[in-house]
């Protein structure tokens, strides 16, 4: 049976009040794990599965086309293979019932069901946790929570960790998880070194390409749409037409299956280079040396453990150098871990972090990608056409312009939330919030990331292609991201002046005369007029 059609039959049973349940366990969107411990005890004769679609998931922000498909997708395929081991799903898809929210179809389903207990592993999204809570107070239904096996550190354990720390910073964490989890070492207990004699391979993990170009970088991998993705695909170009993005070039893996042969293609062909091109950008080179796990990775159809496992034992086999394989499993068990760590530590607050008090709106073009920005306009149109932007073009053109533009951390934040296929609050909004906006006063980040078109130049050939000079501050050609680089360093001298890590680069403002600084000024405040009557 399909689904759509399983689904179909539980919204009837809803109406006639049908089979009484002992437990109720619930698998959101980012909860696709066939190991978690929600299954734990799972009796098929008493107990059935929940997964529901509403519509407040997929509008809650202007969620990409691609975004919706993949976890709408991801999630009917997981429903029928636990379908396959004979659970009994209660599946609530979009096209089969009228309830807006997750809390409007639980409810309808304790009423129904009138379940011993729902049982549920932390949510992805502290909105959706609090929304659950509240839902079972209501209607006094016992809320089970159960330990998440996907993580390699747990809410609790990251709190233990930053205890007492005067500033959390990666490089700590990174380490203390290394040694834990026994990653990239050599030897045993408290004698336990590091592969290779050092913790961090970034120097060498800075490379760009020459003028020539990446060359022939191999394909990544990408999925045919079956029949139940065709199926979403139908119902999202119809129910979310005016949604942004494109559902052309869709071919993200959305099984288990799909997910283990994409980490494969990876591991064999582009991990070797990952290291040194991973903060390279090309031309219309969307993924380059990338991995695009991170989609299959939020939606928890592989873990962080086999990824860092098979990048491991392609360096143990000789066949990828450490710098590479270091440089990966930073991203995975360091960036990823702490982040998570962050964004448990700090909500409900961080979401309105403002410490640079920024003020302006986000530009219209963020949604169009209808600016004569090359770089903006390349990385914007990447997005819509696939849902994805690598790592540095996040950081460092998209999330750049937005800090130096002065745009309200609240509102990129949702704009990041809603157009990549990877976006799930607890990773997006620290790494927006904190390491791009440096809203959250250096709670995640030592300094703000803010450069001049200069480092755009030097990492990719955009400004090649653009009407725009990234040496020039001021005049007709002047680069937007040079002028509002100097405005920015202006604007937030005294904040900075001192700054133990950030001094450095404020002190180049000394190289300034009076009356460039003014010409800055003046045109960051015509740029800004400009595209503040456009948006
Ligand atoms: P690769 O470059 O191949 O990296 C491998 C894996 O490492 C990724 O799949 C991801 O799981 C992990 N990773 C890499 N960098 C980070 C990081 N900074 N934080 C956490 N994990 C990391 N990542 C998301 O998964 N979801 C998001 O919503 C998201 N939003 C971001 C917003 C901003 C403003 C920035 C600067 C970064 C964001 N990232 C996010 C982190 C990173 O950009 C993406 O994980 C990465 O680009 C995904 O592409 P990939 O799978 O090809 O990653
Ligand atoms: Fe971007 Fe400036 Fe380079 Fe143009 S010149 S591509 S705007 S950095």
């Amino acid at each position: 049976m399909s689904s759509t059609a399983n689904a179909t039959k539980s919204a009837t049973a809803a109406k006639t009040g049908a089979a009484k349940v002992r437990n109720v366990v619930l698998v959101l969107g980012d909860q696709l794990n066939h190991d978690s411990a929600v299954f734990d005890g799972f009796d098929v004769a008493q107990d059935r599965v929940l997964m529901m679609e509403t519509h407040s998931e997929s509008t809650h922000v202007w969620s990409h086309k691609a975004r919706i498909t993949l976890f709408l997708s991801a999630m009917r395929h997981f429903a029928a293979e636990l379908q396959a081991k004979g659970m009994h799903v209660d599946y609530w898809a979009l096209d089969a019932h009228t309830h807006s929210s997750l809390a409007d179809v639980l409810g309808a389903v304790i009423v129904r069901d009138r379940p011993q207990a729902i049982i549920f592993a932390m949510a992805g999204d502290f909105r959706v946790q609090q929304q659950l809570q509240h839902c079972c107070e209501r209607h006094h239904c016992l809320l089970q929570e159960r330990a998440d096996r996907h993580f390699y550190f747990n809410v609790v354990e990251f709190q233990a960790f930053a205890e007492g720390r005067k500033e959390l910073r990666l490089e700590h964490f990174y380490r203390v998880a290394r040694r834990q989890h026994h990653v990239l070492m050599e030897g045993k207990g408290a004698k336990a070194k590091p592969v290779g004699g050092v913790w961090n391979f970034d120097k060498e993990n800075r490379g760009s390409f020459s003028a020539k170009g990446p060359g022939m970088v191999p394909a990544p991998l990408g999925f045919e749409a079956d029949v139940i993705t065709r199926d979403v695909v139908q119902l999202v170009n119809e129910r979310f037409a005016k949604h942004p993005g494109s559902l052309e070039h869709f071919d993200w893996p959305v099984t288990r299956a799909q997910a283990l042969a994409a980490l494969d293609d990876f591991v064999e062909q582009r991990l070797c280079a990952f290291g040194e091109y991973q903060d390279a950008m090309w031309q219309n080179q969307p993924y380059l040396y990338h991995s695009r796990l991170a989609a299959a990775l939020n939606t928890k159809l592989i873990s962080p453990k086999e990824v860092c496992a098979a990048a491991e034992q392609s360096y143990r086999a000789g066949r990828a150098p450490l710098a590479a394989v270091e440089g990966f499993i930073r991203q995975i068990l360091g960036w990823r871990e702490f982040v998570r760590g962050l964004y448990w530590l700090r909500m409900p607050d961080y979401v309105d972090d403002n410490a640079l008090q920024a003020h302006q709106d986000l530009p219209r073009f963020y949604w169009t990608a209808e600016t004569d920005m090359s770089c903006m306009r390349d990385a914007l149109k990447q997005t819509l056409d696939y849902g994805y932007a690598h790592h540095i073009q996040r950081l460092m053109v998209t999330g750049l312009f937005a800090l130096l533009y002065g745009v309200v951390p609240k509102q990129v934040h949702e704009w990041y939330l809603a157009v990549y296929v990877d976006a799930v609050e607890w990773v997006e909004l620290p790494n927006t919030i904190g390491m791009s906006q440096y809203a959250d006063d250096g709670f995640m980040a030592s300094k703000p990331y803010c450069a001049s078109g200069k480092y755009i130049q030097r990492m990719s050939n955009y400004c090649s292609n653009c009407r725009y000079k990234p040496e020039l501050s001021t005049g007709a050609n002047a680069c937007p991201f040079t002028t509002l680089y100097w405005d920015f360093l202006l604007r937030h001298v005294d904040k900075f002046a001192n700054h133990p890590r950030a001094a450095l680069q404020w002190r180049s403002l000394q190289h300034l005369s009076s009356e460039q600084r003014s010409a800055i000024q003046k045109q960051a405040s015509e740029f800004r007029a400009r595209i503040a009557a456009t948006t």
